[in-house]
């Protein structure tokens, strides 16, 4: 299917209160053109360089996402433009974030990355870490983050149970830390999980292959 086709085929399946970051990353700039020529306003990268590189030469009403661990000494570079870093997943690179975000007279969105894969190799805070956080976000310690919400990846895996008990474990802390302050975004669920992540409540999906085909990493 062409690219044009995945991405309505997509944005049918999603009912109207779920936001898509389309995934962009691995792909060129042509590629995010025609995404966005069809409607798309929200991208999501991983990678500062590869964003740096596509950024200044795509539409600037382009609202960027930062998808992937993020090194603290690359958020100097990101912040005049970025809109949201969805994955937070310490108190140092939150508290970088506040300060750059500062230098700019900007407030910038941030997601708290919640590990709730079983795999060890995912980045995220543990839930305990999550919840100080999220407190220390309320007590006004960042006064230029705008903390909107959770995010989280399943682990990939065949046993869709799994995937299901993980998003859900998500969804109850997010619904836990609502009681206290409002949250907007409750990101969780790509290509292969999205359906699922959206019956456990997820409200913003990240969806990359299944709009822009496979990525080459060899490239
Ligand atoms: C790459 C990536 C995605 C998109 O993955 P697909 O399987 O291609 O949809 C979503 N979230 C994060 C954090 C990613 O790194």
């Amino acid at each position: 299917m062409s690219i044009k086709e995945n991405y309505n085929a997509i944005k049918n399946q999603l009912p109207s209160n779920v936001q898509l970051v389309a995934v962009s990353k691995t792909h060129p700039v042509s590629a995010v053109q025609e995404v966005y020529d069809l409607g798309q306003k929200i991208f999501g990268e991983n990678k500062v360089q590869e964003l740096m590189e596509k950024a200044p030469l795509l539409p600037q009403d382009i609202q960027w996402h930062v998808i992937g661990h993020l090194q603290t000494n690359k958020v100097k570079y990101i912040a005049p433009f970025i809109d949201t870093i969805q994955s937070v997943d310490s108190e140092k690179l939150l508290t970088e974030i506040n300060k750059e975000a500062g230098k700019h007279n900007r407030k910038i969105k941030v997601l708290l990355q919640v590990k709730i894969a079983a795999e060890e190799s995912k980045f995220g805070l543990e839930i305990s870490e999550a919840k100080d956080l999220f407190q220390q976000c309320i007590a006004g310690n960042f006064p230029n983050v705008e903390m909107t919400g959770l995010m989280g990846m399943a682990t990939f895996t065949d046993d869709q149970q799994q995937v299901r008990n993980e998003f859900s474990t998500l969804k109850k802390l997010f619904d836990e830390l609502n009681q206290l302050k409002t949250l907007k975004t409750l990101s969780m669920g790509m290509s292969d999980d999205f359906p699922i992540a959206i019956e456990c409540g997820a409200n913003s999906v990240r969806v990359g292959s299944a709009i822009f085909g496979r990525r080459d990493y060899s490239k």
